[in-house]
């Protein structure tokens, strides 16, 4: 759909600037003229093929459950609402719209701007028992499965003045007449240079000078310059605002969740935060979320996957995972790979078809983030003893979000 800046939409919101997109739509900064609901709003406008129209039309379904269900409960602040839905008309046919409680960066731009080292951990501590009190609302309460938890779909609360910072820039090319550069109508907002929490290029000379007892020069120093910021500089978390002690998070994206009663699909999850019961075919519910839950909680920790396996192909992709897994669990159970449509693609008695068992390097994360990450033994073991409870093979088994919320690493003080 052909959307322009300073466009007014259903006579009520005027369009500001690109905030993102996704498979299935666009979503658009705008200013709500009404005197009604919030002043400014996340639209997500999506495409208009019949198949489009189908899946926003369940979206919206799922997204009023959360709405009303139970507004009172401790997890509801936790997801982002919907505020209002209608149709736009376009060449391309109709489009549905909805409007939404307007949203900062996510999980995914910390994780850049960390330059995927990671933040710190009363940080991820704070984040994710706020996904977790989310998910005990989806999931105890609207009786909803998210299938798709990744730190892009989590996104960062911000106040109104960054709103209007960001928004103040795009007007200020307009009022200079000069044509908007590419990145601030087409990309990603978020990710802007001045912005940036990485430690300006100077700013790491400086310390490389300092380091060094002498000055250094500058085009040298560039060549260097993506190992030393690995190697030497610490994330500087608390720039930002959005990086901020208090910093507060919604689980956004609701376009592939499901009711535990009515599935839509039997793949679901982004590769990388898919649970094992899923990547089996062996039936998934409440704890497929809490295993994406376990993945993305190692990567705010760590600034890398847990679990990145190398293909794009099935079975290769599947078993590579599946060995993964196998690894950073120390085995799984004979008695889940019994079970599932896809097991006998890769298992028998349970073994891994065709995999050499001393090929498999047990590396438990414990000492994955002792070895790997330089982590202290100390934090290592009840970091890792969470994560275990969360990435549990047998879903039966797996912490739900409420247990998880009670349990030692999250409720411990530092
Ligand atoms: P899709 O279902 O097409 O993947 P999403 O709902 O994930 O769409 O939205 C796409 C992108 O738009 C997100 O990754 C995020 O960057 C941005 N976005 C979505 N909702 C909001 C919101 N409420 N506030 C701010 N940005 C949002
Ligand atoms: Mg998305």
């Amino acid at each position: 759909m052909p959307i322009n800046i300073g466009d007014i939409l259903k006579g009520q919101y005027k369009v500001c600037r690109k905030l993102g997109w996704g498979h299935f739509s666009t979503v658009w900064l705008c200013q709500n003229l009404s005197n009604d609901g919030p002043i400014y709003v996340a639209l997500k406008i999506c495409k208009s093929a019949q198949m489009f129209t189908v899946v926003a039309q369940d979206e919206i379904k799922l997204l009023r459950d959360t709405k009303l269900i139970d507004p009172l409960h401790m997890g509801y602040r936790h997801i982002v609402q919907m505020v209002d839905t209608f149709k736009l008309l376009s060449v391309n046919g109709v489009h549905t719209a909805i409007s939404m409680e307007i949203m900062g960066p996510s999980l995914l731009h910390l994780l850049i701007q960390s330059d995927f080292r990671g933040i710190h951990l009363s940080g991820v501590k704070r984040i994710i028992t706020q996904v977790l009190k989310g998910l005990t609302y989806l999931h105890e309460r609207c009786r909803i499965i998210h299938t798709d938890i990744k730190p892009e779909n989590i996104l960062i609360k911000v106040d109104e003045n960054y709103i209007k910072n960001i928004i103040g820039k795009t007007e200020k090319f307009a009022e200079l007449g000069i044509d908007m550069p590419r990145s601030y109508v087409a990309s990603d907002c978020w990710i802007d240079k001045d912005r940036s929490i990485r430690d300006s290029d100077e700013n790491i000379l400086s310390k490389f000078e300092e380091q060094r007892g002498q000055s250094y020069p500058y085009d040298k120093f560039l060549g260097e310059l993506p190992d030393f910021r690995r190697r030497h500089c610490e994330p500087r978390l608390n720039a930002p605002m959005w990086v901020s002690p208090n910093i507060e998070i919604k689980i956004a994206d609701l376009g592939n969740a499901c009711w535990e009663e009515h599935h839509f699909s039997s793949e679901i999850q982004t590769r990388q935060y898919r649970a094992l019961e899923v990547i089996l075919g062996s039936g998934y519910s409440f704890p497929a979320d809490i295993w994406s839950v376990g993945c993305m909680c190692f990567e705010m920790a760590t600034g890398e996957m847990l679990f990145s396996p190398k293909g794009e192909r099935e079975p290769a992709a599947n078993l590579d995972h599946l060995c993964l897994i196998w690894e950073t669990l120390g085995g799984i159970p004979q008695y889940i790979t019994e079970n599932g449509t896809n097991v006998r693609h890769y298992f028998t008695n349970g073994e891994l078809l065709g995999v050499d068992r001393k090929l498999l390097r047990i590396w438990k994360i414990e000492d994955v983030l002792v070895e790997k990450y330089k982590w202290k033994r100390v934090d290592a073991i009840p970091f890792a003893g969470f994560l275990e409870s969360l990435i549990e093979p047998d879903p039966a088994l797996r912490l739900t979000a409420s247990m998880a919320l009670q349990s030692e690493w999250i409720t411990m003080n530092e």
